[in-house]
């Protein structure tokens, strides 16, 4: 690309797992992106080292206890500095900025991602807890202001590859693929007691606490599904999960003629974060090649939706509609974070999020202060849960 054509992005959530890996990407492709904005949660040590390698124009902590050490240094360095969710959401409106990469975890995405496409950002989504919490109201607003969605998750990525192409050919269905988690084959009986460390410990991707947790109850793959939704426009009968242990085809789009395409990579987040944010072009790089010899064998189960209830509740709460998907979002950040805390059992987080939507204040054509009170109401359910 040129001088000119170089996208400027902004990274929300620049110290996490996909964050760091975007710059990753980033450092080898110098000629393709500059980076405008950086921002973190609390890791000011990271994000100033971060700034100082990569000369943002602007960087942002959502921790205010943590914004005097950052601003000093950031002032020596020509670097603006700001705090707070809400700052946040006014830098993503810079002029400079191309794209938007949401790669902060949680409910904490929706604010500035909705100011980011107000101000007719394109956005790379990772955050997908945002198109659970508010699809409807998300998509709709990126269609009006023309902006671009581009998914960084790795099986949306791959419909979003299958696709390339076919705009004017209906889907017919998609298959999410899942690597079934740590737990894969196991029964109720034998989670009984599975400790913080176990389902921390994800046979293929190495992802930040809160999303390993998702992956180890299914709850990712019920995230992803309803994402899939609101992204590509999907009834939920057009959607199924299949357990690919292998992680090796990232997912599946079967055509109203039968034919299927699925993407097919090594896992790695690089990839399609790359995609995300170098679309539509596919930037040459030394990233890992795939060797069929090394898997021998792809193979594929049904996913065991008794024991993994999570799966359930999300294709339910699809059903459902109305502000139900959000209510889940925010039952199960609250039970991730007591399970993380050592607080309730690996079972209780579904149990937690299926009593949680049951009680929560039905709305059916929520507008974004119905998703806010719903979040904040279904926390106070989830809480008292937890005990
Ligand atoms: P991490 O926990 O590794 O990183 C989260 C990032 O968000 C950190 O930079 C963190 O800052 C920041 N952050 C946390 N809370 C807030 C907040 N309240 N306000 C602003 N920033 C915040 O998460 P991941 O990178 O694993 O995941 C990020 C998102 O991407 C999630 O939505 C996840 O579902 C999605 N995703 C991740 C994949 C992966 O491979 N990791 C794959 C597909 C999707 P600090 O470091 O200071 O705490
Ligand atoms: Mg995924």
């Amino acid at each position: 690309m040129e001088e000119k054509k170089k996208r400027h992005l902004a990274i929300l959530g620049s110290t996490g797992s996909i964050g760091t890996q975007a710059l990753e990407v980033v450092r080898e492709q110098p000629d393709s992106f500059v980076i405008e904005v950086l921002s973190a949660h609390s890791n000011a040590d990271l994000l100033l080292k971060q700034a100082v390698e990569f000369k943002p124009n602007t960087v942002v902590i959502g921790d205010e206890s943590q914004y005097k050490k950052l601003k000093d240094t950031l002032w020596e360095l020509d670097i603006k500095c700001f705090c707070g969710i809400d700052a946040l959401a006014q830098v993503v409106e810079m002029e400079s900025i191309d794209i938007v990469l949401t790669a902060m975890v949680g409910y904490a995405g929706l604010k500035p991602t909705i100011a980011a496409i107000n101000a007719g950002k394109s956005i790379a989504l990772a955050n997908k807890e945002t198109l659970v919490v508010a699809g409807e109201l998300i998509t709709k607003l990126a269609q009006e202001k023309g902006v671009n969605i581009y998914p960084v998750d790795s099986e949306h990525s791959a419909i979003f590859q299958c696709l390339t192409g076919e705009f004017e050919n209906p889907i017919e269905k998609i298959y999410l693929t899942a690597s079934g988690g740590p737990f894969r084959g196991k029964k109720r009986q034998d989670l009984l007691n599975v400790t913080k460390k176990q389902a921390l410990k994800h046979p293929n991707w190495e992802m930040g606490a809160k999303i390993t947790i998702d992956s180890a109850t299914l709850m990712n793959k019920g995230l992803e599904v309803i994402e899939a939704k609101w992204l590509f426009g999907l009834a939920p009968k057009q959607i199924d999960v299949i357990v690919h242990p292998q992680s090796i085809i990232h997912s599946i789009v079967q055509f109203e003629d039968g034919s299927m395409k699925a993407q097919m990579g090594l896992p790695d987040m690089k990839l399609p974060i790359q995609y995300a944010i170098g679309y539509p072009l596919r930037l040459k790089n030394n990233f890992p090649r795939f060797n069929f010899f090394d898997y021998p064998n792809l193979t594929f189960e049904q996913p065991d939706k008794e024991t993994f209830s999570n799966l359930t509740l999300a294709f339910s709460a699809l059903q459902q509609g109305g502000n139900i998907a959000c209510a889940l979002n925010a039952a199960n950040e609250v039970s991730v974070d007591a399970f993380l805390k050592g607080k309730i059992k690996f079972l209780d987080i579904a149990e937690i999020n299926g009593s949680s939507i049951e009680k929560v204040t039905f709305v059916a054509h929520p507008n974004y202060e119905d998703y806010v009170a719903t979040d904040e109401q279904t926390r106070i359910i989830a809480k008292e849960l937890v005990g």
